[in-house]
């Protein structure tokens, strides 16, 4: 993640909320800005406080599919959205298309939930201008961009090379 507030403790304070539980701009934990996993510790946290009797593990439910996504869960689906229209993005595309994605990318960038995510997107865009001319040039700078997450998050990079074996054609046999 970026420079968000970040959960955790300072030294000599008691932790408020499990580490990697990123606050949103209210103080309040940031579902879409932190990984299932330490929301998932915060909610646990949260219950043992109002009910420390604890429950065997056989009684406690399993997390529900249809929960508001979190930090993974939004990513995932929005990598398959902007892959996706660029894939679907014209070979030659007019000014007006070429304006109109630029647009679309900066305003995504700007709207993004997860705020942290959406702050260092916005420097990546101001950094690394969009590239527009072609549905490939388009795939390969988002392609590029998503590896930058990728890289920050210490994931392995996607070979650029196969952006439209992945998102538009299928795989080669
Ligand atoms: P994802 O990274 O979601 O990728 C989905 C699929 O895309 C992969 O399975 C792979 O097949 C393919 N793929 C992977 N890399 C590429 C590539 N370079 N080009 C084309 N296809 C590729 N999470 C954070 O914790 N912190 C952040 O700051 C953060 N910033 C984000 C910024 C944006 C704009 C977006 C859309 C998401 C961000 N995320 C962030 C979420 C993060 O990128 C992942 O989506 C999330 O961690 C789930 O990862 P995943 O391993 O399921 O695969």
């Amino acid at each position: 993640l970026g420079d968000g507030a970040v959960g955790g403790s300072a030294a000599g304070e008691a932790p408020k909320y499990p580490k990697g539980v990123v606050l949103g701009k209210d103080g309040k934990p940031c579902r879409s800005c932190t990984s299932g996993a330490s929301f998932k510790a915060w909610a646990s946290q949260t219950k043992a406080s109002l009910n420390p009797t604890p429950k065997a593990a056989s009684t406690i439910p399993a997390t529900p599919k249809d929960c508001p996504a979190d930090v993974e869960t939004l990513g995932r689906s929005t990598w398959t959205l902007l892959h996706s229209i660029a894939a679907t993005y014209p070979t030659t595309p007019t000014t007006t298309e070429q304006s109109d994605i630029k647009n679309f990318m900066r305003l995504f960038a700007k709207l993004y939930p997860c705020w942290v995510c959406a702050e260092d997107f916005q420097k990546y865009i101001e950094k690394e201008k969009i590239r527009t001319q072609s549905r490939d040039e388009f795939g390969n700078w988002l392609c590029e961009a998503h590896n930058e997450v990728n890289k920050k998050l210490g994931k392995p990079t996607f070979d650029c090379s196969k952006w439209q074996e992945r998102w538009r054609t299928g795989w080669k046999d």
